[in-house]
């Protein structure tokens, strides 16, 4: 219960990763604002979770909405903890071929909202002594090999804003840190391998048999191996810890031994 009586505010949390770690938290003692533009998913969660998560409908690529989400969430009884997390895949072209209203999109989808998540959580955090912010990057931020050139370039941006976010914001007692997933079974992966809609069980066998051969953890990432890695960050068990990311990947980024 390291959350009780904390009120958190989780982006796209209405699927994936956004709602395993809205559920974790809540476990955990959270009052939990789920914020997504997918009304239906986030009402039935918010009904499900016994009062623990209510559902705000917001598009974080709006900056009068995540003002408006954040401001909501600190009259409601304080702003503890912020995961700016919501996302989808974005431009799929490669840097010859982009279209500039694609790579638009995708920065304000991707970077801007993180930015402005951050704008409009760390004034009310600040009055109340501080918080925990949490972004989601990727392991695209890290690598040029695993998505397409504005989702990975967005993904950067997210964790070198981190970086300037927790220097500026250490004197007012917040912390900002990032998670970095690797392949991920969640709509959003489903949806890029053409594969949406596939039972979670298939859509995991078939992402660990490419995991296998990439990850020295050879199977399927869970949306609950992420939001582990949120609640320790948002958690004073890292009051330590700033301007950093916790890579969650099953060793993807290091790859296999070669046998030779
Ligand atoms: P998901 O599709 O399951 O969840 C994303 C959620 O974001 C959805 O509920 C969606 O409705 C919401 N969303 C999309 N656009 C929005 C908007 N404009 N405003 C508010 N909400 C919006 O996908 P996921 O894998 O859980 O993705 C969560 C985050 O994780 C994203 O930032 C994604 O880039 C990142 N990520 C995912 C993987 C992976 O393999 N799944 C890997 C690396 C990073």
């Amino acid at each position: 219960m390291r959350f009780a009586g904390k009120r958190a505010v989780v982006t796209g949390g209405a699927s994936g990763i956004g709602r395993a770690t809205a559920l974790r938290l809540a476990d955990e003692g959270a009052s939990v604002i789920v914020a997504d533009i997918d009304g239906e998913a986030g009402a039935a969660l918010a009904a499900a979770s016994g009062g623990r998560i209510a559902f705000r409908h917001t598009d974080v690529t709006r900056a009068d909405e995540i003002e408006a989400l954040m401001q909501a969430a600190d009259a409601a009884g304080g702003l503890d903890i912020v995961f700016n997390n919501a996302g989808a895949g974005g431009a799929r072209e490669p840097i010859d071929q982009l279209s500039p209203d694609d790579w638009d999109r995708t920065m304000a989808l991707l970077l801007r909202s993180v930015a402005l998540g951050i704008r409009y959580a760390a004034p009310l955090m600040a009055r109340r002594g501080g918080g925990a912010i949490v972004n989601t990057a990727s392991v695209s931020a890290l690598g040029a090999g695993y998505a397409p050139t504005a989702y990975s370039t967005a993904k950067a941006g997210v964790l070198h804003l981190t970086k300037i976010a927790a220097a500026d914001l250490a004197a007012a007692h917040i912390r900002v840190n990032a998670v970095v997933p690797g392949f991920i079974t969640t709509a959003i992966f489903t949806r890029h391998l053409d594969i949406e809609g596939a039972r979670r069980e298939q859509a995991d066998g078939m992402i660990a048999g490419a995991a296998a051969k990439a990850q020295p953890i050879p199977r399927a990432g869970r949306p609950e191996d992420i939001a582990a890695a949120v609640a320790f960050l948002a958690s004073e068990d890292a009051s330590f810890i700033t301007g950093t990311h916790i890579l969650v990947d099953g060793g993807l980024t290091i790859g296999t031994r070669a046998s030779w």
